[in-house]
């Protein structure tokens, strides 16, 4: 038997911000500076909202407490996150925690969060992946309206990313028939939107990788990358190469596709300062992403993708 979890409500494509519905008396959650949230606001036609715009990146725990605290009196109908990964993340725990619908509303594209039952918060200053069926949205909403305000370095690492979670969601070992056409799905969407110049379809095609991935996994390609981020690569720029070898590794239907994608969007080559057989250790540890990798990986294996990574051989 197989279990797919998605919101209850997703509205997607044009004009999906602006005709969609928000209860009164929301209160909105956001990263961006009144600047800029004020103007995704305007384009909502949201009314009698309450605003929290203090949300730091990579969020902590500290801050649902903080948005928790101030506002379980206001008596609010929903939260809703409008924003990148951790406007969202704040919102899945703290309106799980209030028992009140959220809504979410990714303003970057990528990681498919809006569609996924994951949060990753900082615990004692330590990133955390959680993982609970109450995450879920109550509604999401995906318009392509964000992509003209961001800047074009976080577009390609956000649709690299998506990319990377398709693919490698379809390969996984957790997967089933319907996340793998999920994913298939998306792949397709985002395949053609890389080549052909529609970046317009990026967002639908990460909500559908949010769908599939998000009900399996992501596997080799996202264990490697982890190693990078701990030096500050960005996560998209990281899967670039570190999917790319893990593709070839793992005979993937799509790794001359994927590679095919990494060079359109143009990255610079990858570099590690700590030592490979360091790095592979820690990469070791990932059992959540190497479990369900179609093919058995050893550290040999890891030192071997580690060192094509940087050395430019994808
Ligand atoms: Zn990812």
């Amino acid at each position: 038997m197989y279990t797919i979890r998605i919101p209850k409500i997703i509205k997607f494509g044009k004009n999906a911000l602006s005709e969609t519905e928000y209860p009164r008396n929301s209160l909105v959650v956001t990263t961006a500076p009144p600047e800029v949230s004020s103007k995704w606001l305007a384009k909502m036609g949201i009314k009698d909202y309450l605003l929290f715009d203090k949300v730091e990146p990579e969020p902590s725990i500290e801050t649902v407490q903080k948005v928790i605290s101030e506002y379980k009196s206001k008596n609010l109908s929903a939260i809703i996150g409008l924003g990148g990964g951790s406007s969202q993340d704040v919102t899945k725990y703290a309106a799980t925690e209030l028992k009140i619908p959220k809504i979410l509303i990714p303003t970057t594209f990528g990681t498919g969060s809006e569609m996924t039952t994951y949060c990753v918060l900082k615990f004692e200053g330590k990133k955390k992946l959680l993982q609970d069926e109450r995450f879920l949205a109550d509604m999401a909403v995906v318009d392509a309206f964000f992509l003209a305000g961001t800047p074009e370095a976080i577009i390609k690492n956000s649709v690299c990313d998506a990319c990377a979670q398709a693919t490698e969601g379809y390969d996984s070992k957790r997967g089933n028939e319907f996340t793998r056409s999920m994913c298939k799905a998306a792949f397709d969407v985002l395949y053609d939107a890389i080549i052909d110049d529609k970046p317009e379809n990026y967002p639908y095609g990460s909500m559908l990788s949010g769908i599939g991935f998000g009900n399996a996994s992501t596997t080799l390609g996202h264990a490697l990358s982890y190693v990078f981020s701990n030096e500050g690569v960005p996560h998209g720029y990281s899967l670039s190469s570190c999917t790319t070898v893990a593709h070839r590794f793992n005979k993937s239907i799509f790794y001359e596709k994927f590679k095919e994608v990494v060079e359109k969007l143009k990255f610079d080559r990858l570099s590690l300062k700590i030592p490979f057989d360091k790095a592979a250790d820690i990469v070791m540890t990932d059992k959540g992403h190497l479990d369900p990798n179609p093919i058995p990986v050893t550290k040999d294996d890891v030192i071997q993708l580690l060192q094509d990574i940087t050395n430019g051989r994808l």
